[in-house]
C-alpha cells in the first residue's frame, strides 16, 4: 500500500459516557460503524475513551484518513477536535483492527502515572507521551471484542427485528405457561 499514513487527534465527549461500565451503548454503536466502515475503506486504528475524551488513531490511504477526519468534524457526538499528529508510516500499526477499542483500567493508569499525569487529560499531553501512548494501546489488551460486537449487532439491530425478538420470546413464555396449566389441570382431574 502506498501513501498511508497515521492521524492522531483527540476530542471531548458531548454527552455523558460513563467509561466504568463493562460495555457502554455509545461506544459500542462507534465502534460498530467504524469498524463496518472502516474495513471497507481500508482503514484501522485505535479508540480509546477516558475522562470525558475520546483519544483516536487513524491508519489508512491518505486520502480515506483525510475524508474521515473531515466527517468527524460533523458529528455531534463530540467536540473540540485536536489532531495531536499526522504522518507518513511505511507500514500500519494496527493493520489488524479495523478499530480496536481499549479500556481505561489500572494498566492505563499505571501508565498515566509512570509519565506524571494524575488522570487521563489528552489535551495535556506532549508528543512524547502521546508517542508512548500509540506504544501503550498496541500492546494493550482489546475490550472482549465478542461481547462488544453482540452489543453492537443488537443496538443496531432495526427496531422491527427487536420487536420481533420480543414478540417470539413472549410467544415461548405464553406456550410455556399453558403447557404448565395443562400438565397441573391433567393433575387435578
Ligand atoms: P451514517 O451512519 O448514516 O450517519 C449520517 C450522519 O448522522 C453523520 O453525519 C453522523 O455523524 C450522524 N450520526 C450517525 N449516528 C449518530 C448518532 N448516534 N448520534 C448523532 N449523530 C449521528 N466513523 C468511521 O467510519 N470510522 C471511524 O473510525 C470512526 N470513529 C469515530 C470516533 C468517534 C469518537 C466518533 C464520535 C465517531 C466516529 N465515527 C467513525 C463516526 C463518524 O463520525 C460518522 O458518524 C460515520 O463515519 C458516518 O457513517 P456513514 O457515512 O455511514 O453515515
Amino acid at each position: 500500500m502506498r501513501n498511508l499514513v497515521r492521524l492522531i487527534y483527540i476530542s471531548r465527549s458531548t454527552s455523558d459516557i460513563n467509561d466504568t461500565v463493562e460495555f457502554e451503548p455509545g461506544i459500542a454503536l462507534i465502534l460498530a460503524k467504524s469498524r463496518n466502515n472502516n474495513r471497507q475503506n481500508g482503514l484501522g486504528g485505535v479508540l480509546y475513551f477516558g475522562n470525558g475524551c475520546f483519544f483516536q488513531c487513524l491508519e489508512g490511504p491518505a486520502e480515506k484518513v483525510d475524508a474521515l477526519y473531515q466527517k468527524l468534524h460533523q458529528d455531534p457526538r463530540h467536540k473540540d477536535l485536536k489532531m495531536l499528529s499526522r504522518q507518513k508510516i511505511e507500514r500500519p500499526a494496527f493493520a489488524k483492527w479495523d478499530m480496536k477499542y481499549v479500556k481505561l483500567d489500572s494498566q492505563i493508569n499505571g501508565f498515566l502515572a509512570s509519565h506524571g499525569y494524575t488522570k487521563f487529560d489528552p489535551y495535556a499531553m506532549d508528543d512524547k507521551t502521546t508517542e508512548d501512548l500509540i506504544r501503550f494501546l498496541k500492546l494493550a489488551p482489546p475490550a472482549d471484542q465478542e461481547e462488544l460486537a453482540d452489543e453492537a449487532a443488537e443496538l443496531l439491530a432495526p427496531k422491527h427485528e427487536r420487536m420481533l425478538r420480543f414478540a417470539v420470546a413472549v410467544s415461548m413464555l405464553s406456550l410455556l405457561v399453558a403447557l404448565w396449566a395443562l400438565a397441573v389441570a391433567l393433575k387435578i382431574l
